[in-house]
């Protein structure tokens, strides 16, 4: 029973970017106020995504991004109160309940030209947690009920935290993007923190899959999963040479890197009539070789996020052991180190920072 309401603290720290600040800064702020719409969640779980890193370095965003505000767009955690009664007598959800928070669920108005069309992912009008406004990388946040997805059973905070994007985003892409079909062969770009998720995804799919990465643990991983030796590019191999030389026709490159050299390699290997699905932005600017995309007739296909329903698709998934996410885990308090860590490619693939219960129970069971 979650009834009595607990005592809340006025303020609390939070991972904070500053515009033209390339650091994260530690701040005490208020605790947020959720909107009558709204629910303030207790966080057990955020993830952290290579975009945090553009997040702190790109000074180039949209002119609605906040002065100041919480980093962390991929959280879970424990609902502690709803914004209104109203709210709390309609929702499907109660105070107690563990939610995965969809860090872009749109204004969900019928007039927005994004929510009406399915797109609420894109909309610029609904809170954007950890993406230009308040997001999860402290003990508290507010959302709208609509960001909130019920986490299956045996689920744990730190997964379904990462399944909000990491997940979600890879699902999206190669489910309703890039529409990859069984009788297909892709080459996936990158067994990363989307990437290995994009993996797993395919394969249920039943699709072939070519991949490339360019740390041996990873194509090593993907090998323990299933992917035949002989369909693992070996590292510093060219990619067009191995293509070529096994004859393979590459109906849809995946790319989840984004750098020179895979946009080059997927508009060199992609098959004429095929599509390029461009996830990953390490660089962010690419060239689009024109002879090469008419004469092929290709089709460049970018994507972000995922719609509302791709989420609860890719928990049950998650909770059937289909998709088997890899989640290292530490304190809040290591952000900066962890995200060092991530660019440098020591993470092997997504990392949560846990806090309250959740922190505690995996320390006690680290311990053990
Ligand atoms: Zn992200
Ligand atoms: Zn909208």
């Amino acid at each position: 029973m979650a009834t009595a309401t607990q005592q809340l603290p006025e303020t609390m720290f939070a991972w904070r970017k500053h515009r033209g600040n390339p650091e994260p800064v530690w701040e005490q702020v208020p605790l947020p106020v959720p909107t009558s719409t709204g629910v303030l969640v207790q966080l057990l779980a955020s993830g952290v995504c290579r975009s945090d890193y553009h997040h702190l370095t790109r000074e180039m965003q949209p002119k609605w991004f906040q002065e100041k505000w919480t980093l962390g767009h991929e959280g879970c955690g424990k609902i502690i109160k709803f914004g209104s009664p109203e709210t709390e007598a309609t929702s499907k959800f109660k105070v107690g309940d563990i939610v995965a928070l969809h860090s872009v669920p749109g204004c969900g108005d019928s007039t927005c030209p994004e929510c009406s069309r399915g797109l609420a992912q894109i909309c610029q009008t609904g809170h954007h947690s950890g993406i230009g406004q308040d997001g999860y990388y402290a003990p508290y946040c507010a959302i709208d009920v609509r960001g909130l997805y019920r986490v299956p059973e045996g689920v744990s905070p730190a997964v379904a935290a990462v399944a909000t994007d990491a997940v979600q985003t890879a699902y999206h892409a190669i489910v309703r993007r890039a529409e990859v079909k069984p009788h297909e062969t892709v080459f996936l770009f990158g067994l990363g923190g989307l990437g290995w998720n994009a993996l797993q995804v395919v394969r249920h799919i039943g699709a072939r899959v070519i991949v490339s990465d360019v740390r041996q643990s990873r194509l090593d991983e993907a090998v323990k999963l299933g992917v035949p030796a002989e369909d693992v590019v070996p590292i510093g191999k060219s990619i067009p040479e191995f293509v070529e030389e096994r004859g393979l026709h590459i109906d849809t490159t995946l790319d989840f890197v984004g750098v020179h050299q895979t946009f080059q390699d997927a508009q060199a290997i992609v098959r004429r009539g095929g599509k390029l699905l461009c996830v990953g932005s390490i660089d962010s600017e690419n060239t689009v070789h024109m002879h090469v995309g008419t004469r092929k007739r290709l089709t460049f296909l970018f994507t972000y996020g995922g719609q509302h329903g791709d989420l609860d698709d890719v928990l049950d998934l998650i909770a059937k052991g289909v998709i088997q996410p890899q989640v290292e885990t530490g304190r809040l308090e290591d952000f900066p180190r962890v995200l060092k860590d991530l660019t440098s490619g020591k993470i092997e693939c997504r990392y949560a920072l846990l806090q309250g219960e959740e922190l505690e129970k995996v320390e006690r069971a680290k311990a053990a």
